[in-house]
């Protein structure tokens, strides 16, 4: 996957862009509030389906315009194609190659890349809320029904919640359909399940040959996909029958509490580092190498079942990273492409595409 051009209009802090951009690393430099995170939030947001700062996009549109329209046009085995995402006012468009898609899930998933920011260290010492976020956006990219299931289980979610909420308040409750929306989060939980047990497994093998690799063979990193369900279940029949089973033996407690309290929207990704957990134990060294890997694993396992990595989004984290862990990381995506922000010349700029950031300007430096 090869990202050859991204235009803008309208977003954030960038009157028009046009961006080229070569096959290897792509280096964006420029002080800071320049918009070297507004380019990389306009890309990434083809692939996650919004932006990763913000769940509102009206707060995209360029202060005093009236709208954005941004895309991308990227090159993959099937030859080249564009994607376009355009609001105005409180209409949104999204098209591929020209024709109108009709739901941001069918845009996610044909421009495939990895974002690692900043805030993505929180991974290992916050809250299981960010882990299943991860788990969301990479699960998203690998599987093209994740998105539909997900948002299906949200809705039956919503609908139990509400009405376990008045069964708390002593309010009269259509018992039918209580069961009915626990029946309808049951089928999709285990499709939820199944999906995101199926992507940790493939990952946590490539992020803990990174882990070796990074630590000199001193943490073996272990990452399991933690849920409701006890043991290891391979069959959706299996696992649905077990999340109805969980759903309706608890419902005399979620009646009294008045929400879901069992279901994916409480899963984790438990993460061990020879064999102790990562959260409490491990230093902020060992935290960085621990995200590092799950970020270079994540491309790994898009490889695997595309054919091709996806382009690798580096916002920011080279200058916090130390020499050795940047040696490593530069070493590891040699032959892919890159798009890597920084404020200063990090000592990558040999070789790579330079792009001059300024008020939201990018200009190719001439060398
Ligand atoms: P840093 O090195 O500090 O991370 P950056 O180059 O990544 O800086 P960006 O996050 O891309 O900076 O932001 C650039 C500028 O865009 C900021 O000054 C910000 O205030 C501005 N900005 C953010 N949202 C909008 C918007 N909707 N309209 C116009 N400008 C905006
Ligand atoms: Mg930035």
């Amino acid at each position: 996957m090869k990202l050859r051009r991204f235009r803008a209009e309208g977003f954030r802090n960038i009157g028009t862009c046009d961006i080229t951009f070569a096959d290897g690393a792509n280096l964006l430099i420029g002080g800071n509030a320049e918009g070297k995170t507004n380019a990389v939030e306009g890309i990434y947001l083809f692939s996650r389906g919004r932006s990763f700062r913000t769940s509102d996009d009206k707060e995209l549109v360029g202060f005093g315009r009236e709208g954005f329209r941004i895309s991308v046009e990227y090159e993959d085995r099937d030859g080249v194609s564009t994607l376009e995402y355009a609001l105005f006012g409180r209409q949104r468009q999204r098209k591929k190659n020209g024709y109108k898609l009709s739901s941001v899930a069918e845009m996610i998933g044909s421009f495939r890349s990895v974002l690692f920011y900043p805030d993505d260290l929180r991974l290992v010492k916050g809250e299981p809320e960010e882990r299943r976020s991860f788990l969301n956006v990479a699960a998203a990219q690998y599987d093209p029904v994740y998105l539909s299931e997900y948002k299906s289980f949200k809705t039956a979610l919503e609908n139990r919640n509400a009405l376990l909420k008045s069964a708390s308040r002593g309010e009269p409750v259509d018992e039918g359909e209580l069961i009915a929306w626990g029946e309808v989060m049951a089928k999709h939980s285990a499709r939820i399940y199944l999906a995101r047990s199926e992507y940790v497994e493939r990952l946590s093998h490539y992020a803990a040959e990174h882990m070796k690799s990074l630590s000199g063979g001193r943490d073996a990193l272990e990452i399991r996909h933690k849920s409701d369900i006890e043991g290891k279940l391979t069959d959706p029949v299996e696992a649905e029958a077990e999340y109805r089973r969980i759903y309706t033996a608890g419902l005399e407690r979620e009646r009294i509490v008045g929400t879901s309290l069992w279901g994916p929207q409480r899963d984790d990704l438990v993460i061990e580092l020879s064999g102790k957990a990562a959260r409490s134990f491990s230093s902020q060294g060992q935290q960085r190498s621990i995200v590092l890997s799950l970020k270079l694993g994540e491309g790994e396992v898009i490889r695997e079942r595309f054919g091709e990595y996806p382009v690798f989004l580096f916002d920011d984290v080279l200058s916090e990273l130390d020499p050795e862990r940047r040696s490593y990381l530069l070493h590891s995506i040699g032959g892919m492409q890159t798009i890597i922000t920084s404020c200063e010349d990090i000592g990558i700029a040999e070789g790579a595409n330079l792009i001059n950031v300024e008020g939201g300007s990018y200009v190719p430096a001439h060398r």
